[in-house]
């Protein structure tokens, strides 16, 4: 039996060797390539999909025997196998919303200047959509979240975005917690200065990774994250986030399309990849995962959610937050935490404001119980994830 990281450090290795070059011959960066596709030029978007689709062409078949490796390496079939619940009523239930969401993106397609659904609009974004606003305003509304969920919520807010641990740095936001200290850093990209609207959830997200880290340290210390949660508390304050700017009503074209990229992101992207993960895991484990069934089975998976075939095969695979053959069935774990935590900012929405010491526990009980434990705890929630009856 190979050591579990083989099959990770192939996918590593294959990923480096993926090159993509503009016109001019010059090698693109990620950072080069988010920016067209979150651009306003419908022409470019089309172009650079097809640069970027086209430099992991001639790794398909590479791509496969790693994923045939992934699979025989992983000791679990299914995602019942890792988390005890099965996917499909959770699969179920984002199925039945898949439509809208596809008639959302095609009335999206024709605002920017598309004709038609196509994947590489999936990030664009309108000229100049949203007032930017102050760093400042952008806080006090975050703040009010945080207390409207816990006593001291807003303090929290105030001392972390007063702090030298927020930083404008990099292109993507994100929370890390240096190798031994014990505080996080927030970092968010120089733009966020003065964000959009629809850049205010995503900061309350990576100040909702800071706060689970300094709760769990004081009330779970040295104990290892449960990964079905590490984004539990991070979303939960992003969703109501996202409602309280919906519910104050401004900018309210701008907040749909910022929210339509995360929830096409929930809704479609991430259920197809983990329908093909269930479904090329035991394939590979039976010694029948070739590159042409897994080809078939990425056309016929993106078909049903999207309405489109995938274009490029095997491309969705290039993002380890989707594929990721160290963490199995990850995508599940994704979207079981999504469902958790919204289910979770729709109870405070009707509820305000908990004590003190039962959001200690809920973040204790984030900690320390297994999913299973969890659903058995709060029962609300396993009929979010099994399908309420
Ligand atoms: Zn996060």
């Amino acid at each position: 039996m190979p050591a579990p990281e083989k099959a990770f450090s192939q996918y590593l290795r294959l990923k480096s060797r993926v090159r993509q070059y503009g016109a001019d011959g010059r090698r693109l960066g990620p950072a080069d390539i988010i920016s067209v596709l979150r651009g306003t030029n419908a022409a470019e978007r089309k172009n650079i999909w097809k640069i970027l689709c086209g430099g992991w062409r001639p790794f398909r078949a590479e791509g496969c025997s790693a994923l045939v490796l992934a699979g025989r390496e992983k000791t679990a079939s299914s995602v019942a196998d890792v988390f005890v619940v099965d996917s499909a009523p959770l699969l179920k239930a984002l199925a039945g919303k898949r439509a809208g969401l596809q008639k959302e993106l095609e009335a999206k397609a024709a605002l920017v200047g598309a004709n038609g659904f196509r994947y590489c609009d999936l990030w664009a974004r309108l000229p100049d959509a949203g007032e930017p606003v102050t760093f400042e305003a952008a806080v006090k509304e975050i703040e009010a979240v945080y207390e409207g969920v816990l006593e001291g919520g807003r303090d929290f807010v105030r001392d972390l975005a007063g702090s030298g641990r927020l930083l404008f740095e990099g292109a993507e936001p994100r929370c890390v917690t240096p190798e031994g200290a014990n505080s996080e850093l927030v970092y968010l990209p120089a733009s966020f200065k003065n964000p959009r609207p629809q850049e205010i959830p995503v900061i309350a997200h990576e100040f909702g990774h800071a706060l689970h880290c300094a709760y769990a340290r004081r009330l779970a210390p040295g104990k290892p994250f449960n990964i079905v949660f590490a984004e539990y508390f991070s979303q939960l304050f992003e969703e109501l986030a996202w409602r309280r700017l919906e519910a104050a009503g401004r900018d309210r074209e701008a907040l749909r399309l910022g929210r339509l990229e995360q929830r096409v992101l929930d809704g479609l992207l991430t259920p197809a990849v983990l329908e093909l993960e269930e479904y090329s895991v035991p394939a590979a484990k039976r010694g029948a995962l070739t590159l042409e069934k897994l080809e078939a089975a990425e056309d016929r998976i993106f078909r049903e959610w999207f309405n489109e075939p995938p274009l490029e095969a095997l491309f969705w695979l290039r993002s380890e937050r989707l594929f990721n053959p160290e963490l199995p069935f990850h995508n599940f774990v994704y979207l079981a935490g999504r469902a958790l935590a919204q289910a979770a900012a729709a109870r405070f929405a009707r509820t305000g404001r908990i004590k003190r010491a039962a959001f200690d526990q809920l973040v204790q009980d984030a900690v320390e119980l297994d999913l299973r434990h969890w659903l058995a705890k709060y029962p609300d929630d396993a009929a979010v994830i099994k399908g309420a009856p």
